[in-house]
């Protein structure tokens, strides 16, 4: 394991998922963050859709959009692959 910090000239030049050259922006915000994975803007908010940050306690709320009963926390990933809620809430929000 590395642990040394890295600098702005030890980064990648490019997007590590997607090859997209990476901004001066995008670089500093991965020396901020101390990441392992340096992405792109793009590729970093579709790597947080799988963060688990929604809580549903309602059984019959995860019932009706085919959540795990026993789970509480839920990305949205896992929300909007109902096709129904994509249809009725999100509409073209998320280009999916
Ligand atoms: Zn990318």
């Amino acid at each position: 394991m590395e642990l040394e910090e890295r600098s702005v000239e030890q980064l990648p030049d490019r997007c590590e998922n997607c090859g997209t050259e990476l901004t001066a922006e995008e670089k500093a915000t991965a020396l901020e963050e101390g990441v392992s994975v340096v992405l792109c803007t793009t590729c970093d908010a579709e790597a947080s859709r799988n963060y688990k940050v929604f809580r549903i306690d309602h059984p019959e709320v995860k019932d009706l959009i085919g959540l795990a009963p026993k789970e509480k926390y839920f990305s949205l990933d896992q929300i909007i692959a109902d096709e129904s809620v994509r249809r009725v809430y999100l509409g073209e929000r998320f280009s999916l």
